[in-house]
């Protein structure tokens, strides 16, 4: 990858890990919550550190089927007269003599003097007596109390998502509801004189307002509940009033569209006028004009309007606003370093998320960048499977250099 001067992004632009850090400090997490039985609880962020109240395993108990037995017998006699069984659920309860074991299925708890369990695939029997033919260590195939978890410390921190591996965890730990923080409200609307409702005709110069739905979507995938305010025309009156009624009916607020230096763009006066502005102009592709301030202490953020740029900005910098603000732990998305099969030429100053696509070539993955590189392609994004991210100062990547991609599906052809 070839790069130009150390500091190639203009001062008139902020950086995007300035950016993301000013973020980073403007969002407070919500304070309310709310008592959610288990089952609801899928995405919701706990709001209280959950300690165990009892050792997870609780008891003893055999990883296999097999048998159950003292492993200081067995180095005596590989031989052993099988007394009873233990079940799941059902315990062996009777006392063993020396040379005496227990048929013993997963699951259950070990018996009394026994410490080993050895597995049913290396053993024989005839009548009531076993033979062992293996080998094995003492505490073979038996789980330990505590060993998951011990009772008294924390098994789920606040600030935990809680996906269906917690919720299953903090089942097993009987507990059946949780303090989660509520969900966040997050009023968000289109700006643009030229945008219609997908169900009225469309004039000359129109077109359908698709960001709404898009950033529906996000909000909805984020956790969040979406509260659409429609679409406002360009001007800083009607734009002012929304952004109003927005900051008293929400915890964020997220437009699109106006927030460029053109005549018809009004959402950085207007922030200007009711509210606060953290930053405006960023060195990001695409996505550059962007407001991020708040209104009456609502955090605001004014997207661009081209549909890439909306849903590009609302990854990078958006989504880690709503995290914040819902009272999830921060933590960074999963960037992976793959050769890149293509050549891209362009010029450096800003940090470029380009659409690509992961495949895999002879078992490695790889990344291919899509040709339609536009910011209003939306159908780029529909065909990607990743974003391409291209350091601000980079002019040149060579194909077979290794680039980082942030993967945005879980699957790939
Ligand atoms: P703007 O940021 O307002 O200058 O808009 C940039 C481009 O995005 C223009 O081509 C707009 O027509 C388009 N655009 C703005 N808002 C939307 C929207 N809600 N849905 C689809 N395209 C939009
Ligand atoms: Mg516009």
């Amino acid at each position: 990858m070839h790069h130009s001067r150390d500091n190639c992004t203009s001062p008139d632009l902020q950086t995007v890990a300035d950016a993301q850090a000013r973020i980073q400090a403007a969002i407070q997490p919500i304070q309310d919550t709310q008592v959610l039985p288990l089952k609801h609880c899928l995405s919701r962020i706990l709001a209280e550190d959950i300690a165990a109240r009892f050792d997870l395993p609780r008891e003893r108990n055999s990883s296999m089927d097999g048998y159950a037995l003292a492993f200081a017998d067995l180095q005596k006699d590989c031989r052993f007269r099988v007394v009873g069984t233990a079940w799941a659920g059902k315990p062996f309860l009777g006392s063993l003599q020396s040379g005496e074991c227990v048929r013993i299925f997963t699951g259950a708890v070990l018996p009394a003097k026994t410490d080993t369990v050895i597995i049913q695939e290396q053993v024989t029997q005839s009548s009531d007596v076993i033979q062992f033919h293996g080998n094995t260590q003492r505490g073979d195939n038996v789980r330990l109390p505590g060993e998951e978890i011990e009772r008294g410390s924390v098994a789920l921190t606040a600030g935990t998502e809680l996906t269906p591996a917690e919720i299953g965890l903090l089942a097993s730990l009987g507990i059946v509801s949780v303090n989660v923080y509520r969900q966040i409200r997050v009023a968000f609307f289109s700006t643009g004189d030229e945008l219609r409702g997908l169900t009225e005709p469309l004039q000359s110069g129109q077109l359908y307002d698709s960001n709404r739905y898009t950033l529906h979507a996000l909000l909805e995938q984020t956790g969040a509940i979406p509260i659409d305010l429609g679409v406002v025309p360009d001007d800083p009156e009607q734009l002012r009033e929304t952004l109003l009624s927005a900051a008293s009916a929400s915890d964020l607020i997220i437009s699109t569209g106006g927030a460029s230096v053109g005549d018809a763009d009004f959402t950085q006066p207007v922030t200007l006028s009711i509210g606060r502005l953290h930053f405006w102009k960023l060195a990001i592709k695409p996505g550059k004009p962007l407001v991020f301030g708040d209104i009456q202490d609502t955090p605001f953020f004014g997207l661009p309007g081209n549909p890439v740029s909306v849903m590009v900005t609302f990854l990078i910098l958006v989504r880690p606003a709503l995290s914040k603000r819902m009272g999830k732990q921060s933590c960074q998305p999963l960037q992976i370093e793959v050769p890149i099969t293509h050549s891209i030429r362009r010029t450096p100053g800003r940090l470029e998320y380009q659409r690509g696509v992961l495949s895999l070539s002879d078992h490695q993955l790889q990344v291919t960048p899509l040709t339609a590189q536009g910011s209003h392609i939306l159908n780029s994004m529909v065909r990607a499977n990743c974003l391409i991210v291209i350091p601000a100062c980079c002019q040149f990547v060579s194909a077979g250099d290794l680039v980082f991609v942030l993967p945005l599906k879980n699957e790939y052809d």
